[in-house]
C-alpha cells in the first residue's frame, strides 16, 4: 500500500501539548490537511506561525485521534533502519528479564515506546503483535523485519482490536490471529521468573498472559509463606502459581471462567507434583460473600479484577464494584493478614483507587499499615498520563 504524505495545521492548544511531548493529536485540533489522507500515511505538523516542521505522526482517519505523534524533535523516513532503530531501543531495555529467567516479556509498549497503538509481547521464540489501530498495517512486514533481528523468532502472530476488526473485515491478510511467520503453536510454555506457564496466544486475554502484573506476582511469591491464600479473579492462575512457589500452605483460585481456572490448573501442575491447590468457580462478589457468610478466611487475599470502566459512563459504578470487592477481602483476611486490591482501570486515576481503597479499609475499623503501593511492571513503560492504568496496594492488617 502506498503512504503519502500530507501537510497539516492544529490549534494553537495541540501545538503546545505536541511540544510538551503528548502523542495525541485530537479530530477537533486539526484546521488544515493539504490532502484527504488515509490510515497510515505520514502527517507532517507545520508550525502555525514558523511554518517549520513541528511533529511526524501518522494519520488516522477513522479515530478521534487523528494523528498519532512519533517524533516532535526529528524528520522521520518510515525505512527499515528508523523501524530498528526504535525496535532495537526498546529491546535494549527488556534484555535484562533473561537474567530473572522470565522469557515473556512486552518489547513494545505503545506511545511509550513511540508506537502509537502498537505493541509485540515476546513469549519465547514467538511473538505478538497487536495492534488497536490500522496506522501500522502498511508497515508490518518492516516490524517484522526489525524483530528477527533482534532474535530468530519461530513465529509472528497478528492480533488486531474489536475496533479493527470491525475496519478490516475484508481483508483477510489482516485478520485477528493471522499467522504472519513462521508456526505459531496452541499452547506456548514460557518462564516467569522460573515458573512455567503456558498460554494460547491466538485467544488468550491481550496477547495471552497479563505480563504487566509480573512484578506484582514475584512479590506475593516472597509473602506467601506458610500462607493459606485466596486468588480472586485468578485466570490462568498467575498469581497462584507464584505463591505456591512462595510456599503457600493451600492456594484457592476464583474465577468466574471454567476455562480459565483449567488453565490455571495445568500451569500449577506445570511446576508442582501435589500442590495444594483448589478452584472455585463462581462470581467473585457473590462467592467472596458467601464466604464472609460462613466464616471462611485466609491469610493473603489478591484481588486483580478486570477493567471495570472502559468507557466514562462506567466509571461510577465500577468505583462502587472496587470498593465493595474491597470491603469483602477486608472481611476475609485474618488477623497479620495482607489484602493485595489492584486495579487495571486506566478511566480511574491512582488517586481516586488508593483512596477509594483507603476508604473502605479504613471504614472497617480494623488496624493497618500500607505495606507498598505499586504500577506497571518495567517492560510497561509510561510516558504520558493517559497511558497509566495499573495500580495495586498492599495493606497489612493488625
Ligand atoms: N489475576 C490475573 C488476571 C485477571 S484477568 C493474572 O494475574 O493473570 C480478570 C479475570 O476475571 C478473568 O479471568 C475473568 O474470567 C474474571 N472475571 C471477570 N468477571 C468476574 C466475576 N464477576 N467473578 C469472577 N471472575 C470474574
Amino acid at each position: 500500500m502506498e503512504v503519502n504524505r500530507i501537510a497539516i495545521k492544529v490549534s494553537a492548544a495541540a501545538e503546545r501539548k505536541i511540544k510538551s511531548g503528548h502523542p495525541w493529536v485530537f479530530d477537533q485540533a486539526v484546521e488544515k490537511v493539504s490532502k484527504p489522507g488515509k490510515a497510515g500515511d505520514l502527517a507532517i505538523i507545520y508550525d502555525r506561525k514558523t511554518n517549520k516542521r513541528l511533529a511526524v505522526g501518522l494519520y488516522d482517519p477513522a479515530s478521534v485521534i487523528r494523528i498519532k505523534v512519533l517524533s516532535n524533535s526529528e524528520a522521520v523516513q518510515l525505512n527499515q533502519q528508523w523501524f530498528d532503530g526504535r525496535i532495537q531501543g526498546a529491546f535494549n531495555l527488556r534484555n535484562h528479564f533473561e537474567k530473572t529467567f522470565t522469557n515473556a516479556y512486552r518489547i513494545l509498549h505503545g506511545e511509550n515506546d513511540g508506537f502509537p497503538g502498537l505493541i509485540v509481547d515476546r513469549y519465547t521464540d514467538y511473538a505478538v503483535i497487536k495492534i488497536y489501530s490500522e496506522i501500522w498495517i502498511p508497515y508490518l512486514d518492516l516490524i517484522q523485519t526489525s524483530l528477527h533481528k533482534l532474535h530468530k523468532f519461530q513465529g509472528l502472530l497478528l492480533r488486531t482490536s474489536r475496533l479493527v476488526q470491525k475496519q478490516t473485515k475484508e481483508n483477510s491478510d489482516v485478520a485477528d490471529a493471522t499467522v504472519l511467520y513462521g508456526t505459531i503453536p496452541d499452547d506456548i510454555e514460557f518462564l516467569e521468573f522460573g515458573l512455567k506457564f503456558k498460554t494460547n496466544l491466538r485467544k488468550g486475554h491481550k496477547t495471552g498472559h497479563f505480563l504487566d502484573q509480573r512484578h506484582n506476582r514475584h512479590k506475593i511469591s516472597k509473602l506467601a509463606k506458610g500462607k493459606r491464600v485466596l486468588d480472586v479473579f485468578s485466570y490462568t492462575g498467575g498469581f497462584t502459581v507464584h505463591a505456591l512457589s512462595g510456599a503457600a500452605a493451600e492456594v484457592s483460585s476464583l474465577d468466574v471462567s471454567k476455562h480459565a481456572l483449567a488453565l490455571a490448573q495445568e500451569n500449577v501442575q506445570l511446576n508442582f507434583k501435589n500442590p495444594k491447590h483448589k478452584i472455585i468457580c463462581g462470581d467473585a462478589f457473590e462467592t467472596m460473600e458467601a464466604m464472609v457468610r460462613m466464616g471462611t478466611n485466609f491469610d493473603l487475599v489478591i484481588i486483580d479484577p478486570p477493567s471495570f470502566a472502559k468507557r466514562k459512563e462506567e466509571i461510577e459504578i465500577a468505583k462502587k464494584k472496587y470498593a465493595e470487592l474491597v470491603m469483602l477481602g477486608v472481611k476475609l483476611v485474618v488477623k497479620q493478614g495482607i489484602l493485595m486490591m489492584a486495579s487495571c482501570s486506566s478511566r480511574i486515576t491512582n488517586d481516586s483507587f488508593f483512596d477509594l481503597v483507603e476508604e473502605q479499609v479504613s471504614r472497617s475499623g480494623r488496624k493497618y499499615r500500607i505495606l507498598e503501593k505499586t504500577f506497571h511492571d518495567i517492560d510497561h513503560p509510561i510516558s504520558f498520563p493517559e497511558s497509566s492504568y495499573l495500580k495495586g496496594v498492599y495493606y497489612g492488617f493488625e
